[in-house]
């Protein structure tokens, strides 16, 4: 498992990335036009700004520079991230600031509950970098987020997108006991690409993640997503999708790579919307409740439109 030390604290100008800084640049192609975004210049994004600082939170959609911020902020749809703003792993894709993350803050559940109340969300999206640090990953500080909110919000819908509590015993089933109503888990990359992609972390571990929350509950919404355009071929991605089928996920997001800074993995291509599209049909066929797959699709991008629809299409099945 890869775990970077930050051992330069003291240093105001150190790097966000140190164990990137000395890596050759990684050009990428130029975007192509139909990867377009809207600027975060509204009133909307400017109330979910004030809400998030006021209530001391991180978000992942700014510390991974989200391209779709001024859209969902706008409609005050943030993605919370918890446990603090720095990740114990150093993925090739990844924005997330990498080192030695602080200690928890015990009130921070308490200010994601205050800060959906503020917002007004229906459904709330909270993730977290990965806290290789802790002796439970951070699993209890995720089950005690999940129950405050629940206290404070009982209307609002909960999904949270976990790291893969890599070798903590018992992290999976304390964060499942807290009953979120979505699962989400994502592989990133097909399993070929994880050594240069997220060179810490087991694919087949994280399947087996996956497939463990619908055993332990079969209530709970699993979710799963990929990004392409980072070396991968397109049966790789048929059998991810087989392999999440296997585990019995309910919902797969597919979308396109972006690259965060050079030292950052390539863009090896872009996919063009009809593929996209092609690989939403695929998977549909394979029996996936929900898909979303589009250059743009983020896990959290629409989550609480995607989640009315998740919840019709398990009403709709045949019993
Ligand atoms: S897609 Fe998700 S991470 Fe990106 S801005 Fe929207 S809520 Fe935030």
């Amino acid at each position: 498992m890869v775990v970077v030390l930050d051992t330069v604290s003291a240093n105001p100008v150190r790097p966000r990335h140190p164990e990137k800084a000395n890596r050759p640049d990684a050009p990428s192609p130029p975007k192509p036009d139909w990867i377009r975004v809207r600027a975060p210049n509204t009133r909307g994004y400017a109330d979910t700004r004030r809400i998030v600082k006021e209530n001391g939170l991180v978000t992942v959609c700014e510390e991974a520079g989200c391209p779709n911020i001024g859209e969902c902020w706008d409609k005050k749809h943030a993605t919370f991230m918890i446990m603090g703003d720095t990740c114990t792993r150093a993925c090739a894709f990844c924005n997330v600031k990498t080192g030695m993350p602080g200690a928890l803050e015990s009130s921070e559940p308490e200010y994601v509950a205050e800060a959906t109340r503020k917002l007004g969300l229906a459904h709330v999206v909270v993730t977290s970098v990965d806290r290789d640090d802790l002796d439970d990953g951070g699993a209890e500080h995720f089950a005690q987020t999940i129950r405050a909110i629940r206290e404070r919000c009982p209307a609002t819908t909960i999904e949270i997108l976990t790291p893969d509590f890599l070798r903590k015993d018992g992290a999976l089933e304390t964060v499942a006991a807290a009953k979120p109503d979505v699962f989400n888990h994502n592989l990133e990359t097909v399993p070929s690409r994880y050594l240069t992609v997220r060179p810490g972390a087991r694919y087949f571990h994280s399947i087996r993640l996956l497939q463990r929350v619908k055993e332990i509950d079969p209530t709970i919404f699993t979710k799963s997503g990929i990004m392409v355009g980072l070396g991968e071929e397109r049966h790789e991605v048929l059998q991810v999708m087989d392999d999440l089928r296997s585990a019995d996920v309910d919902f797969l997001t597919i979308g396109q790579y972006l690259q965060p800074t050079r030292k950052h993995h390539a863009v090896m291509r872009y996919v063009t919307p009809e593929e996209f599209s092609a690989y939403e049909t695929v998977a549909y066929t394979k029996g996936f409740l929900m898909v979303s797959a589009s250059p743009l699709t983020r896990s959290s991008h629409h989550a609480g439109e995607d989640f009315a629809k998740l919840q019709a299409a398990r009403a709709n099945q045949p019993r």
